[in-house]
């Protein structure tokens, strides 16, 4: 809309003061646009890059957000192709968000320069980088990433601990009412709301997990640190000798040797990681392989976020009860 039409339409208000009705009538139209908040549509379209952060958007926003995860509970969000319907859905978005730290470095540069949608390019209010709102775990040294470590800015795999996922719903939330205006106080009462139900499943998470203090895990890929740190679970090892490099051989018989005579408790793996390290390392010492849903939809009994916790914790209890 040309700015000298606005000022034109301006001088005609104020010369006639409400005197001549087809002013009033042309005039209007032009105040209505440039006054109502631009949204592109009635909802706010919430592009995220996983599935954790969709699920903690439709808690917040329920009818009035709709959302669009680039990844699935049973991709690796590290490595993704930037095809062309997340393209199409980064254009219409309203915002974007991510867990950031270099989780998906690899994929979603080109995919936000493919969409072109200056209003949810990192530092606009329309992309939320999840981990800048938790403590980073693992912030590595040089010497790690020149040998291929892929979490050099921190552990980016932030929402295995629901402390972190509150902290992240507080940004959420205040982020969609900045957006939506028209809705920030429906999004601030829908987040009080899930914020009381969340730390009361919090604390009775923390209740049913304390025998799991203590307990020691060899982890396929670094994705459970924050896990560990919240219940108390010792990191003893990794089926990948570094971050982000598939297990070798030569790394999996040095483990089999090392843990022969026990020194842990679970081999966990996420549920898109392949089986045959895990099992090849747990039949040749006898520690339990498990798979624990990393993210909402990473297994049957992970529907949302609050029966993603409970499916983590009861996996965990029952392969110790098995032990
Ligand atoms: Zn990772």
């Amino acid at each position: 809309m040309g700015h000298s039409i606005h000022s034109q339409h301006r001088r005609a208000w104020c010369a006639h003061v409400l005197g001549q009705a087809t002013t009033v009538f042309k005039t209007l139209p032009v105040l209505f646009f440039t006054l109502v908040p631009a949204l592109a549509s009635a909802e706010l379209r919430i592009f995220t890059c996983e599935p954790e952060w969709a699920a903690l958007a439709t808690e917040i926003g329920g009818e009035f957000v709709t959302t669009h995860s680039a990844t699935a509970a049973l991709q690796d969000p590290h490595y993704i192709q930037a095809r062309p319907s997340l393209i199409a859905q980064v254009r219409r978005a309203d915002l974007v968000v991510c867990s950031g730290a270099g989780l998906e470095i690899g994929w979603l540069p080109a995919l936000l320069q493919k969409a072109n949608n200056r209003n949810v390019m990192p530092g606009k209010d329309g992309y939320l980088e999840a981990s800048r709102y938790v403590l980073r775990a693992g912030q590595t040294d040089s010497v790690d990433r020149s040998q291929g470590d892929i979490h050099p800015e921190g552990n980016p795999h932030i929402q295995t601990n629901p402390h972190n996922i509150a902290a992240v719903a507080k940004a959420l939330g205040k982020r969609m009412g900045e957006l939506d205006a028209t809705k920030t106080k429906i999004y601030e009462r829908n987040l009080d709301d899930f914020l009381s139900r969340w730390d009361a499943a919090t604390r009775g998470w923390e209740e049913r997990a304390r025998p799991l203090r203590g307990t020691r895990a060899i982890t396929h890929h670094k994705s459970w640190v924050y896990l560990e740190q919240w219940l108390g679970i010792v990191e003893v090892a990794n089926l990948e000798a570094v971050a982000g490099v598939p297990p070798t051989a030569t790394h999996l018989s040095k483990l089999t040797a090392q843990f022969s005579d026990g020194g842990a408790d679970f081999i966990v793996r996420s549920p898109y990681q392949d089986a045959r390290a895990s099992e090849w390392l747990s039949d040749r010492t006898g520690i339990r392989a498990i798979v624990l849903p990393l993210t909402v939809g990473g297994t049957d009994g992970a529907q949302d976020l609050f029966s993603m916790f409970d499916d983590i914790i009861a996996r965990l209890l029952e392969a110790q009860a098995d032990e």
